[in-house]
């Protein structure tokens, strides 16, 4: 019997993290929608890799991104920041996987959505490199 394991805190920890994982993709898209049709991006811009580093970071524009995509505008949504359709998809991606043990597919939505991540900190700050 290792410590860990026969920690009460420990296991019913476990049990909280297991019990809960699979709905918090779903729990983040609701507040996500409730942020936006609150008119949660009337709020000013605030973002501190932006603020230290003069670099916008990849989820810079995103809340414009999702209210366009709830307006219907999903070209200029995906052309403000490819993040706010993918995010959707990746949340939901990640509940089923988690709710069927697709571990390997879970693995991969995880991979793709940090490529993603990369593309997106490359296209906000293209204008740097063009002058
Ligand atoms: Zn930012």
């Amino acid at each position: 019997m290792t410590p860990y394991t026969s920690n009460p805190g420990t296991l019913k920890l476990q049990r909280i993290q297991k019990l809960g994982s699979p709905y918090q993709p779903l729990v983040i898209l609701g507040v996500l929608f409730a942020y936006i049709t609150l008119q949660g991006s009337y709020i000013p811009h605030i973002c501190l890799f932006d603020e230290i580093l003069h670099l916008k970071c990849s989820f810079c524009g995103i809340t414009h991104s999702f209210e366009q995509l709830l307006k219907g505008n999903v070209l200029r949504s995906v052309t403000s920041n490819i993040l706010a359709s993918f995010l959707i998809f990746h949340f939901l991606m990640s509940f089923i996987f988690s709710k069927t043990n697709r571990l390997n597919l879970q693995s991969l939505n995880n991979r793709v959505f940090l490529v993603l991540v990369c593309i997106q900190f490359g296209l906000n700050n293209a204008h740097l490199i063009s002058g």
